[in-house]
C-alpha cells in the first residue's frame, strides 16, 4: 500500500509538473496569438421559440495554434483572465464582432443584434464604456443591437465602478445579459440593484430537462424570475425538439443550441440564415 502510495504520488506530481508546463507554454502563445491572428470568432444564432425567428446572434471566440490545433475557451479564457491578457482578447472580440454585425447588413443580411461575452475583469478598467461607445459608433451600429453576457460572479463585486459601468452602458442603450443564470450565487438581489434586461439559463439545467423531472422545476422557476423582472429570458444548450417544446410551454421566448444550430463561422452562419429563412 506504501509503495503504491508513494507511486501515486510520484504519478501526481509529474502530473503537476506537467500542467504547469503546459500552462506557462500556453501563456507564452496567448501573449503573441493576436498579433498572429490566430483568433477568429464563430457565431451561434439564438432563436425565437414562438416564431423560430432570428434574435440575435452570439460571437464566441475561437483560437487555432498552429502546434496544438484548436484550444478551447474553457481552457484559455480563464488563464487569459488570471495573466492580464483578457482585456486585449475581449476587445478584439467586442470589435471584431460588431464590424462583423456592420458587414453583414452592408451586404443585406438581416440580424437584428450580436452579444458578446465580457469578462468580469474587463470591467474593472475604465474604458469599456468608452470603447463600446466607440466601436459602435464607428460601425453605425445602434447601442440596442449590442448585448453584453456578463456573469453573476460580476453582480457581487463591492466596486463601485463596476456599478457605474454597468448603469452607463444600459444609458448608452446596451442590452446586459446574465450568462450561466443559476450556475453562480444564490444571492438574487444584484437583479434589482443592476440594470439587466435578459437572463441565459445555463445549460446545465436545460441538458435533462426532458429525461430527469427534477429539472423541470428549477427551469420553470427561473423563467417565472425572469418574467416576473420583466426581463428576457434565453434558454442555451437546446438540443431537442423536446426540450425546445417544454421551455415554450413554460413561458421561455427564446432558445439557443446545436438543436437550431452549432456555432459557425461568418460564411457558414450566412448560409444556415438563408436556409433557415426559406
Ligand atoms: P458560454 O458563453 O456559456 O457559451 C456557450 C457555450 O456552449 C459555447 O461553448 C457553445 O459552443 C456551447 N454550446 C452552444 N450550444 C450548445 C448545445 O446545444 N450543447 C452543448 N453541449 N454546448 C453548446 P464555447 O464556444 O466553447 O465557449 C465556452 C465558454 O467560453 C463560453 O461559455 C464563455 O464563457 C467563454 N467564451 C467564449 N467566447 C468568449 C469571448 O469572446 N470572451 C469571453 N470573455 N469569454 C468567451
Ligand atoms: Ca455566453
Ligand atoms: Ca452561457
Ligand atoms: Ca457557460
Amino acid at each position: 500500500a506504501k509503495q503504491a502510495g508513494r507511486n501515486r504520488c510520484h504519478f501526481y506530481r509529474r502530473d503537476m509538473n506537467e500542467q504547469a508546463v503546459r500552462r506557462l507554454e500556453m501563456e507564452a502563445a496567448l501573449r503573441e496569438a493576436l498579433d498572429r491572428g490566430e483568433f477568429t470568432l464563430n457565431f451561434q444564432p439564438q432563436i425565437r421559440l414562438e416564431s423560430r425567428r432570428l434574435y440575435r446572434v452570439e460571437a464566441l471566440i475561437r483560437w487555432t495554434h498552429p502546434r496544438w490545433g484548436a484550444v478551447s475557451p474553457v481552457e484559455f479564457i480563464p488563464l487569459a483572465e488570471e495573466c492580464g491578457l483578457i482585456d486585449r482578447i475581449d476587445s478584439w472580440v467586442l470589435e471584431s464582432s460588431v464590424a462583423q454585425l456592420a458587414r453583414w447588413r452592408a451586404a443585406g443580411v438581416t440580424v437584428p443584434g450580436m452579444a458578446v461575452n465580457m469578462s468580469p475583469v474587463r470591467f474593472a478598467h475604465g474604458d469599456l464604456v468608452e470603447q463600446v461607445r466607440q466601436v459602435l459608433a464607428a460601425a453605425q451600429v445602434p447601442p440596442g443591437d449590442l448585448t453584453l453576457e456578463i456573469t453573476e460572479r460580476l453582480m457581487m463585486t463591492e466596486e463601485v465602478g463596476v456599478h457605474d459601468a454597468l448603469d452607463a452602458l444600459n444609458d448608452l442603450g446596451v442590452m446586459l445579459s446574465i450568462d450561466d443564470f443559476g450556475t453562480g450565487y444564490s444571492s438574487l438581489s444584484y437583479l434589482k440593484r443592476f440594470p439587466v434586461g435578459e437572463l441565459k439559463i445555463d445549460r446545465s439545467f436545460v441538458k435533462e430537462l426532458d429525461i430527469d423531472a427534477a429539472n423541470r422545476p428549477l427551469v420553470r422557476a427561473m423563467i417565472q424570475i425572469g418574467q416576473s423582472l420583466g426581463l428576457t429570458v434565453v434558454a442555451e444548450g437546446v438540443e431537442r425538439e423536446t426540450q425546445s417544446r417544454m421551455l415554450k410551454a413554460d413561458g421561455c421566448c427564446m432558445g439557443q443550441g446545436y438543436h437550431y444550430a452549432r456555432p459557425m463561422d461568418a460564411d457558414a452562419f450566412v448560409d444556415w440564415l438563408r436556409a433557415w429563412d426559406a
